[in-house]
């Protein structure tokens, strides 16, 4: 690399030579007032070609840095999106767009947008009687693939709630509109496979799981399933995913609804993953925000909360937007921006503050 730097300094110190006729005083110190060349000669030529090779130096040194620089991605992860029952109405009335009209333009800004898609997607499909039983119109995806969803996991109590049967329905209508789901398949074993992005040069695994089955639907590993959380095999899933990408996501649908703190157990869980190699863990299910952590240079959101919904309380209608900035070394950037739902519409919260997320000590 020296070799190299010299070589240029001598190009440019030709070139310099070439272009600036010797100066009538020298520069330089009295050492070379002795060599064949005269000094005045060489000395202000010799500074212009130490300058230049400096300056090439300085810029491929610019150039290499720029190069070396690290590929860092952008997501935005929100929690809990259920397009049926009263959402479903709104959208009957207003358009597929309606429910994300407050904040498709932050949505959109991001490379990659992540949500929790809380309901069954079908046409023929009838809702599984049971207390809460979630249907929404395939249509109803075409506000979601407008407002920048990318992926969308489908592990959760939810998706299910048309039966097994409506499964192939929900994964053609997600393919029309390119939204990817994760965490559910045809089989345990496709469930449990994890989804790879690539973007600028970075791959990003995804992995998905629900602490919760859905109801009414008897679980058979050969049959259309959500991928269920089995801690030991996700632990060796995540180390697995991390061979084959730079940065492991992954999304967890647990938790205790209207709580406002992880269990314990979730707590040494989500170490015990970041620790195994993932990167981010994108938590849901309990309808109510929980803290967002700093672990060992990862980053864990205990709970996103509700984003679109329909609820009854008023202390599940709020939502955070964890915007974050993806790098190979990790987590880069991280903030918390708080949402509220109104008409089944979140919004961000008028003069709330995104929360910048601290390391934890
Ligand atoms: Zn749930």
């Amino acid at each position: 690399m020296l070799n190299f730097f010299y070589r240029i300094g001598e190009v440019f110190f030709a070139v310099g030579r070439g272009f600036h006729p010797p100066p009538e005083v020298s520069y330089l110190s009295p050492i070379r007032r002795g060599a064949e060349t005269p000094p005045y000669k060489t000395s202000k030529t010799l500074l212009h070609g130490i300058a230049l090779s400096s300056l090439v130096g300085l810029f491929i040194l610019w150039l290499c840095g720029a190069a070396a620089a690290e590929p860092s991605v952008s997501l935005i992860a929100v929690g809990d999106i259920q397009l049926g029952r009263g959402v479903g109405e709104a959208i009957q009335k207003q358009g597929a767009d309606y429910p994300f009209l407050k904040v498709a333009k932050i949505l959109r800004s991001a490379d990659i947008t992540f949500g929790n898609l809380e309901c069954a997607i079908a046409e023929k499909g009838r809702p599984i009687p049971k207390r809460y039983s979630f249907k929404a119109a395939p249509a109803s995806l075409a506000g979601v693939a407008k407002a920048g969803f990318d992926i969308l996991s489908l592990a959760n109590n939810h998706s299910l709630d048309c039966g097994r049967s409506a499964l192939p329905e929900s994964l053609a209508a997600l393919e029309k509109y390119s939204l990817s789901p994760v965490g559910i398949g045809n089989n345990a074993q496709e469930a449990a496979l994890p989804l790879i992005m690539e973007k600028h040069g970075l791959r990003i695994a995804f992995l998905a799981r629900t602490m919760f089955a859905p109801e009414g639907v008897i679980y058979r590993e050969d049959a259309p399933t959500v991928a269920m959380l089995e801690p030991e095999e996700l632990i060796a899933e995540v180390k697995a995913a991390r061979k084959q990408s730079d940065l492991v996501v992954v999304s967890l649908h647990w938790g205790i609804e209207y709580t406002r703190q992880p269990q314990e157990e979730q707590r040494r869980l989500a170490h015990r993953l970041i620790d195994a190699g993932a990167g981010l863990i994108l938590g849901h299910h309990p309808h109510t925000t929980q803290p967002v952590e700093r672990y060992h240079g990862g980053l864990i959101a205990y709970s996103l909360g509700n984003f679109v919904f329909d609820a009854a309380t008023p202390r599940a209608n709020k939502g955070l937007m964890l915007r974050c900035i993806l790098t190979k070394q990790g987590i880069k950037l991280a903030e918390s921006i708080p949402t509220v739902i109104k008409d089944c519409q979140p919004r961000m919260i008028k003069n709330g503050t995104a929360r910048r997320v601290k390391p934890r000590a």
